[in-house]
């Protein structure tokens, strides 16, 4: 039979940029650099085994549908963490979901018609770009710099606004941003909240990486800073995640909202997945009990600390005045401007060819143009793996420059 049409945002879709690199991974020994996964070396196999213990002696009520919004147990222990990381917020404040791309998801959802404006960061992270492409949205890029967003600019943007396309949103990454590597700096974690509470814009923030930090200094989220302005009409949506500092296999993602907005979110998961899994949801829960948590995020944590620092020394060695970046003080990713006057498409086929993968800067760029930078991943490799990694990228750059 002929298909009926697809729907106009199907029609003609395009997939992750990043899982269309995923083929070159089976080219045999590929250095990938490329990947956003955190290191399996660093899962606590030991202690979610015993959480998968105390888990399936509860019996059946774990194999069970739980209430959308989360099960409690786990709801408790969000909030928990919640104020461990400088939040406000309680229980009742958390809204779990099966990973925090379904938080975004569900947002985009709820506050979206077609052609409605939001604002973005620019490099941004691939999956928040594409769900909002697919939610039909005007995008706004908004530059980051070595400090994160540029708020004079989106000052200027915000000013320049008309008022019927005022936009709605902004995503920002202000922790160790994917694919940025910056910390937004706390001045402008303030002035940003202002903005937003001046011009109507809710701001969603998303945290996955903020407690990777390389320097033992956590930054005050946008969600409190928003709490703080306004306690019942906080500006800020705040997602995070289990992803990278457990493990991504438990789907364990979580919003922070003002009851009017949470409440919404909710009802649109009813539609997507009713709830995410109660088994996983309650090995989270039994695992966060263990108290091992804290002590593993500050393992991972270093290790990935001495993985960037390998990984910074190498580049500055071998690629001295063909590339720039900015050292970051946690998270996954190292951005790295290329400096040199070459093809940056003719420079990803020669990387390959040197059996070395990044993701390359236009990926990460929400107006789809081309940014002349690549991203590369210090989590996954190992040290001796960077520095081989490295000496390949050296030759890809060669290879580009003559040809
Ligand atoms: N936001 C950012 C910035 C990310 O880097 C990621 C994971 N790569 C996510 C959200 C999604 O995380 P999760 O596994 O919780 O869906």
């Amino acid at each position: 039979m002929t298909l009926p049409a697809f729907s106009s945002l199907f029609a003609q879709p395009t997939g992750s940029p990043i899982r269309e690199l995923f083929p070159y991974l089976s080219q045999p020994g590929i250095i990938s650099l490329a990947g956003g996964y955190p290191s399996p070396s660093l899962f606590d196999v030991e202690g979610l085994d015993e959480a998968c213990q105390r888990t399936m002696v509860r019996g059946g009520a774990v194999l069970q549908y739980g209430p959308t919004e989360g099960q409690p147990e786990l709801r408790e222990a969000l909030g928990a963490l919640m104020a461990g990381r400088g939040g406000v917020a309680g229980a009742g404040d958390v809204l779990v979901t099966t990973g925090s791309q379904q938080a975004f998801d569900l947002l985009l959802r709820v506050f979206l018609d077609p052609g409605d404006t939001v604002l973005i960061e620019s490099p941004a992270y691939p999956a928040a770009i594409q769900a909002l492409r697919l939610a039909n949205a005007r995008l706004i890029t908004v530059p980051t710099d070595a400090n994160g967003l540029d708020i004079d600019r989106l000052r200027v943007i915000l000013a320049e606004s008309p008022i019927h396309q005022r936009p709605k949103l902004l995503y920002t990454v202000p922790n160790f941003s994917n694919p940025g590597g910056t910390l937004l700096a706390d001045g402008r974690r303030r002035e940003l909240v202002a903005l937003a509470v001046e011009y109507g814009v809710l701001i969603v923030e998303d945290d996955p990486y903020g407690e990777l930090t390389f320097t033992g200094h956590k930054a005050t989220t946008l969600y409190q800073y928003g709490a703080e302005w306004q306690a019942s009409d906080n500006p800020v949506v705040y997602l995070s995640s289990l992803s990278k500092t457990v493990a991504p296999a438990l789907r364990t993602g979580w919003l922070v909202a003002r009851p009017d907005v949470l409440r919404r979110c909710a009802i649109a998961k009813q539609t997507v997945d009713l709830c995410t899994s109660a088994l996983t949801q309650a090995i989270a829960a039994e695992y966060l009990r263990l108290g091992r948590y804290e002590e593993r995020v500050s393992l991972a944590a270093a290790e990935y600390s001495r993985r960037m620092q390998t990984l910074t020394e190498a580049l500055s060695e071998t690629l001295t005045d063909r590339v720039r970046f900015v050292t970051p003080e946690g998270g996954m990713f190292l951005w790295v401007d290329i400096v040199s006057p070459i093809d940056s498409a003719v420079l990803f086929q020669a990387a390959v060819r040197a059996n070395v993968l990044y993701v390359p800067g236009t990926a990460f760029d929400p107006e789809g143009k081309g940014l002349q930078a690549m991203r590369l991943s210090f989590a996954g490799p190992d040290m001796p793996q960077i520095q081989e990694a490295v000496v390949r990228l050296g030759q890809a750059f060669a290879e580009a420059e003559t040809a």
